[in-house]
This record gives structure tokens, sequence and C-alpha cells, in this order.
């Protein structure tokens, strides 16, 4: 039913950069016959999914959304595709993206930009707006995203679905695509919370590939998605971020995210505001952290060990074969990033520049602290608008960035946030009502806080 409705819709949504209706017919064949032999299954098993193309798939072309990678198939599984492939979960295909996960839009992707189904003149966020749109559009239940500073929250929210960044270190990295390793996490996409709480199980936990996994248990998720849906909030101290919101937020936004916190004191909460004053300094922080990260992340696709080769004649020697495929294979974006990466970690200007952004990274953490001293979560919007126009940002990339400016401060503090749906908005410039998302950021390890809260909103 799902590769039917994929037919009938992705030619608009454009979801999906690759549709292995074959592997996921194999797939959901043998779940069945799993199941009439009384196997006991995941929870999970048999249920499709979209699969962002930025996590490593054996068999299955995997490109991050760049041309630099076109053709390359994988000889291995990612730690969560062979998690997800032992539960049973049919990978309908790889999900549009940004390139190399570098946008909000999926406008960076090499090969086209994805459509929010609610609008299709629209933009289904990014950079996993290919995973999101596949949900939002009924094209699959259930998604894989990756967040680095925003990309599985911004997606969710403006496509009215749930998405959910684990803590630093939940989820394992083995076989993703990385751009900022210190920031990356996998995490699940769903429409309902209880859906996206039972991926997260699947995909979490200790991975020893991954140095920067953590051993300790799984923070039951599920348990909590199941808790919070009583509504019962008693005890629970809620931190409104008095710096994510007024000015540059849609009125739209505001009101539909101050209808959830009303809702939360209804439901027993106790809301209070709280200050976190260097969140406003996160922007810059994460725009010298993450490109001088993907600029030493990126120094692989050096045309000998993957994907495409350029001028390779017998002739011209290996740097110019790299540097003319570096510069074919790699979109506008990505070389913007590898010029300021180089530049802050150059010597003379990396004290002053990356130096500078880590220590706010830690002036940033030591808010959250703070914060959590009071608050048991801390909320914002997910994003200072609903869903924007294709083409509206592509040639403003500071207007690009500020898509992130709620979505960035957990990730530099390593913690978790969830984005759940919280109504609708008008939109700009006419049409539909758009889907608003509330986020709910909480301390390391604690999830599952994430998921009550977002449980009880929904
Ligand atoms: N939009 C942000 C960026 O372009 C975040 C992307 C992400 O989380 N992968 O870097």
């Amino acid at each position: 039913a799902h590769l039917d409705r994929i037919r009938a819709v992705d030619d608009d949504v454009r979801a999906f950069l690759v549709v292995d209706s074959d592997g996921a017919l194999d797939c959901a064949q043998a779940v069945d016959e799993h199941r009439a032999n009384g196997e006991q299954l995941s929870p999970l098993a048999g249920v499709p999914l979209a699969l962002k193309d930025v996590v490593v798939t054996r068999g299955l072309q995997t490109t991050s959304g760049s041309k630099i990678l076109e053709g390359w198939v994988p000889p291995y599984d990612a730690t969560i595709t062979r998690k997800m492939r032992e539960a049973g979960i049919v990978i309908l295909g790889k999900a549009n993206m940004d390139e190399f996960a570098m946008g909000s839009s999926t406008e960076n992707s090499a090969y086209g930009a994805s459509r929010n189904p609610w609008d299709l003149t629209r933009t289904p966020g990014g950079s996993s707006g290919g995973s999101s749109a596949a949900v939002a559009a009924f094209e699959a239940p259930i998604g894989i995203g990756t967040d680095t500073g925003g990309s599985i929250r911004q997606p969710a929210a403006v496509t009215g679905i749930v998405g959910h960044k684990p803590t630093y270190g939940g989820v394992s990295r083995y076989g993703l695509i990385a751009f900022s390793s210190s920031l990356d996490q996998a995490g699940p996409f769903g429409r309902t919370v209880l859906d996206t709480a039972l991926l997260h199980e699947v995909i979490a936990g200790h991975d020893p590939m991954d140095s920067t996994s953590l051993d300790v248990p799984v923070p039951p998720v599920v348990a909590a998605a199941r808790e919070g849906a009583h509504g019962d909030l008693a005890g629970l101290t809620v931190g409104v971020v008095k710096e994510l919101g007024g000015e540059g937020y849609e009125p739209g936004v505001e009101a539909a995210c101050r209808a959830a916190y009303a809702k939360l004191e209804e439901m027993g909460a106790k809301v209070v505001e709280v200050s976190c004053p260097h969140f406003g300094y996160a922007l810059a922080a994460y725009y010298l952290i993450a490109p001088s990260e993907a600029s030493s992340n990126l120094a692989r696709f050096d045309a000998v060990r993957y994907g495409l080769r350029v001028g390779d004649d017998g002739v011209r020697g290996l740097e110019e074969v790299m540097s003319l495929t570096r510069e074919a294979g790699f979109g506008p974006e990505v070389k913007r990033r590898i010029m300021i990466g180089t530049y802050a970690l150059s010597s003379g200007y990396y004290d002053a520049y990356y130096g500078q952004a880590q220590k706010v990274r830690t002036l940033i953490s030591r808010d959250f602290a703070a914060a959590f001293e009071t608050c048991d979560v801390l909320v914002s919007p997910t994003t200072p608008t609903v869903a924007f126009k294709l083409g509206e940002r592509v040639d403003d990339p500071m207007a690009m960035y500020a898509s992130d400016l709620c979505t960035l401060p957990a990730p530099l503090a390593g913690l978790p946030a969830i984005s759940v749906p919280a109504g609708l908005a008008p939109a700009p410039g006419g049409g539909n009502d758009l889907p608003v998302g509330l986020q709910i950021m909480a301390p390391a390890l604690a999830d599952d806080r994430c998921y009550r809260v977002a449980a009880a909103i929904e």
C-alpha cells in the first residue's frame, strides 16, 4: 500500500531519491513468514520506513544528497540500518536531503528539492526534508533523519509530524556520513509520539563501533510516551525560554505555542519563564563549529576512495584530479562551508574563531545546567516561522540559517529535544493554515521527559 502511495504522490512530493520496491517487498514477505511461524517479533516488524540518504545501506545507493557520491553503493550497513533490519522494519528507500545535511529546506540537494505536502510551493524543511515529507504525505508511517543543528526537529515542525533528536551518544553514528561529528545524531520521525518512541528504542543503545556512543541504558521513551498520553503533568516544572521568542517570530507561531503552554498548565505542570542569556550566540558559534568539522570530514572525498572522479586522463596529476572532482562534485553551500571551516581552523585565526566558538558552546551548556536546576524541561517554538516558500531563502544564507535559531542550543550542549505538532498558524503570503511545532528540551539522557510532555500535548 505504501509503495502504491509513493507511486501516486511522489512525482509531486519528491521525498525519495531511490525507492527499493523489491527489497521492501522481500523484507515484508520475510516478516510475514516469521509471523506465520509464530515467532516473537519486534513491535515495528513489517512497518515501512523512509531512510535519510546520509545513512549507509549495504547494496543500496547512498549519496548524502551529493553528486560526489552519485552511484556509490556501500559495502556495509550503518549500525542503525542493521538494527532496523533486525527488527523487521521495511526500508522503502532513501529519502532526499540537503547535500551532506547542510541546509534547512532540501534545496541544497544535488537532486532537486522535496515539497511540503501541506502546500507543494513550500519546503518540507531540512536537511531531513525528504523523510519528513514522506511521513507527512503518508508515503511512510515512520522515518529516520539526522540532526546536527535542527535537521530532525525543524522539518518535523513544518510538516506537522513528530521528530526527536536524541541525547548525543544515545544513537550510534557508525555508518552515518559525517557532517559535524560532535553534533550529528540520528533520530526518529513519526506521525504520533508513540510511533516515534517505538522507533527510538529500535535504533538507540551502545555501539562499540562508535567511540562517542554512551554505554548506558536506553531512556524508557516508550513507557514515557504511554504515560504522557494520560495528560497528567502534576509535579513537573516547565521553563519557557525567554530568548527563543519575540521579535522575528511569526505571531501565529507564538500564539500556537502560548496555547500549548496553557495546556501544559491545565494538565498540572508549573510553567515558568527562564532566561538563557547565551542562546543568542548559538547561531554564530554553530556556524563556526559545524563548518570547521565539516571541512575536515569532507576531506575524505578525494576522487580516490569514493564516487565521482573527474579529469583522470592518465596525464593529469593527483592534485588536479582531486580539485576538478571537488569542483564538480560539491554544490555551492558545501563549498561555502568548507571555506568557512578551513578559514576558522587556520593558524592565526583558530583561537579567534574556532576557540572562541568552543567557549561560547560551554556557556550555552552552563545556561542549560542553570535552567535545569529549577525546570524539568524547557520549551520554545521549534521554528520562528511556518514552512517558507521554495526559493524564498536560497539566495540569502543568513535567512536560511535563521530557520534553526531555536534548535541550535540543544545539539551544542548534546541534549535531547523533540518537536511535536502544536496546532496551525496562518500562512504568510496566503494559502492553507500550516503546522506549528513545539520544542521540548531535556537534560542529557532524559529523552523520556521529552516524550512524556510531547505525548501530553499531542
Ligand atoms: N540547517 C542547519 C545547517 O545547515 C542544520 C543542519 C542539520 O541539522 N543537519 O547546518
